[in-house]
C-alpha cells in the first residue's frame, strides 16, 4: 500500500497542508518540536482511527480552532485501486468519516484501506508495562487485518459494562442473580471469539517474529511470546472448547465475582508474555535486549500483512533509526529496499540513511509548515 497525498487542516500544528510522498522513502527532517511526529501521528490516524500517542481527538486540533481534517489518497498495489479517506472531527465530537465520497457510520469501515506498523520509542511500552499495553497492541494489530474482530472487541467491552453494573447491582440491591446469564452468554459469545483470534495471530506471528530475532542476534537468541489467559490454562484454537471451557471457569467465579462486583475473567484480564531464551524479558532483558525484540515483533508484522494481504503496510518509523545499532539499521533498510516497503522516516542520523537510499524524498518541516 502507498500513500500518495496527505491534506491536512487544522491538525496539531497544521493549519494546512497538502503534500505528496514518495513510493519509497520519506525523510521527515526538522528541529524539535516543528511537526515531524505529528505527520506521522496523521498517518497513523487516517489508517486506524485514533492516534497512537494516547491523546484525545480533541487534542488533536489545532488551538481555537473547531475541527480537524485529514485526507489521504491510498493506492493498493495488488488490485491497482485508489481510494480516497477523509476523517473529519469537530468539538462538538462529530467524527465523520466518508471514503471515496460516501458517508459511514462506524470508523471501523476505515479499516482495511490503509495498513500501517508504526515503530517508535513508545514501542517499548509493550514490554515494560502493564497487560494494558499489550492488549491494546494486538488489538490495534488485529482489528486492522479483521474488520469483525474490531465489532466484536467494542461488543464485548459494551457486555462487559453492562455485567459488571449488575454484578454491583447483585452485591448492593440484592438483585436477582439469575439475570446474569444473559450477559454471560454475550461475554462467552464476544470474549470466545477475541481469545481465539489473539492466539491465531501469534500462532502465525512468533514464528516470523523468533526467526527474524534469531538472524539480527546471529543466533543468540530466541524470542516467544505466549498468551495468558485466566479462561484457559491450555492453549486451543478450537472456538467450540474456548467456549465451553470459558463457561465453566465463568461459573466457578461467579461467588467472587459479586463479592468484588466485577468480571474476573476474559479477554479484558488476558496478557501476552515475551520470552527472550526462555526467560521472561520483562524481567530479565536488558534495555537493547527489549528493544530488539520489539524491532523483531514490528518486522515479522510486516512479513505477516503481506501473507495475508498480498501487499507490504506502509512502515512509520518515529525517532527510532538513531536507537539502533549499525547492523539493525543496515538490516532494516535492507528489507525497506528489498520489498520496496512506502517507508516514513523522522529523527537524527537521516543524512546516514538519505545516502544509502537513492530514492528518498525529503521533507523539511519548521513549524507545521514543509
Ligand atoms: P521532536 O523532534 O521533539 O520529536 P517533533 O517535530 O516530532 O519534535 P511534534 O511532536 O510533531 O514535534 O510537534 C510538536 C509541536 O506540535 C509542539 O510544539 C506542540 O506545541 C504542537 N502541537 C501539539 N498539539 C497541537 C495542537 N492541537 N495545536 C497546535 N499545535 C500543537
Ligand atoms: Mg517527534
Amino acid at each position: 500500500m502507498i500513500i500518495n497525498k496527505l491534506i491536512l487542516e487544522n491538525y496539531r500544528n497544521y493549519t494546512s497542508l497538502d503534500i505528496n510522498f514518495s513510493e519509497n522513502i520519506n525523510l521527515i527532517v526538522g528541529d524539535n518540536a516543528q511537526g515531524k511526529t505529528n505527520l506521522i501521528e496523521a498517518i497513523y490516524y487516517l489508517a486506524i482511527g485514533k492516534t497512537f500517542r494516547g491523546a484525545k481527538d480533541k487534542e488533536l486540533i489545532y488551538f481555537k480552532q473547531d475541527f480537524f481534517r485529514i485526507k489521504g489518497q491510498i493506492n493498493t498495489i495488488r488490485s491497482n485501486r485508489s481510494n480516497e479517506l477523509d476523517i473529519y472531527y469537530d468539538q462538538k465530537k462529530n467524527k465523520l468519516l466518508k471514503i471515496n465520497g460516501v458517508k459511514y457510520k462506524k470508523i471501523s469501515s476505515l479499516f482495511g484501506y490503509l495498513h500501517v506498523i508504526i515503530f517508535s520509542p513508545e514501542d517499548l511500552k509493550i514490554i515494560k508495562e502493564g497487560p494494558s499495553e499489550r492488549r491494546r497492541y494486538i488489538d490495534i494489530e488485529i482489528s486492522q487485518l479483521d474488520r469483525l474482530y474490531y465489532d466484536d472487541l467494542k461488543n464485548y467491552y459494551k457486555v462487559l459494562t453492562q455485567r459488571n453494573n449488575l454484578l454491583k447491582e447483585i452485591k448492593f440491591k440484592k438483585q436477582n442473580k439469575d439475570l446474569l446469564e444473559l450477559w454471560d452468554n454475550q461475554l462467552i459469545s464476544y470474549g470466545s471469539r477475541i481469545i481465539q483470534k489473539r492466539m491465531e495471530f501469534l500462532k502465525k506471528l512468533v514464528p516470523l517474529a523468533n526467526k527474524i530475532q534469531k538472524i539480527i542476534t546471529n543466533d543468540k537468541e530466541s524470542l516467544n511470546i505466549t498468551y495468558s489467559s485466566l479462561v484457559l490454562k491450555r492453549a486451543t484454537l478450537d472456538l467450540g472448547e474456548i467456549e465451553t471451557v470459558f463457561r465453566n471457569s465463568l461459573q466457578e467465579i461467579t461467588h467472587e465475582e459479586i463479592k468484588r462486583a466485577s468480571s474476573l475473567m476474559g479477554p479484558h484480564r488476558d496478557d501476552l508474555t515475551f520470552y527472550i531464551n526462555n526467560q521472561e524479558l520483562k524481567n530479565y532483558g536488558s534495555q537493547g535486549q527489549q528493544r530488539t525484540a520489539v524491532l523483531s515483533l514490528k518486522l515479522a508484522e510486516i512479513q505477516l500483512f503481506f501473507l495475508i494481504n498480498g501487499e507490504y503496510p506502509v512502515l512509520l518509523l518515529d525517532d527510532v533509526m538513531s536507537e539502533l545499532d549499525d547492523s539493525r539499521r543496515e538490516y532494516l533498510l535492507n528489507l525497506i529496499k528489498e520489498k520496496n516497503i512506502q517507508t516514513f522516516v523522522t529523527g537524527a542520523n537521516i543524512e546516514m540513511i538519505n545516502q544509502k537510499i537513492e530514492k528518498s524524498k525529503i521533507f523539511l518541516i519548521e513549524k507545521g509548515k514543509i
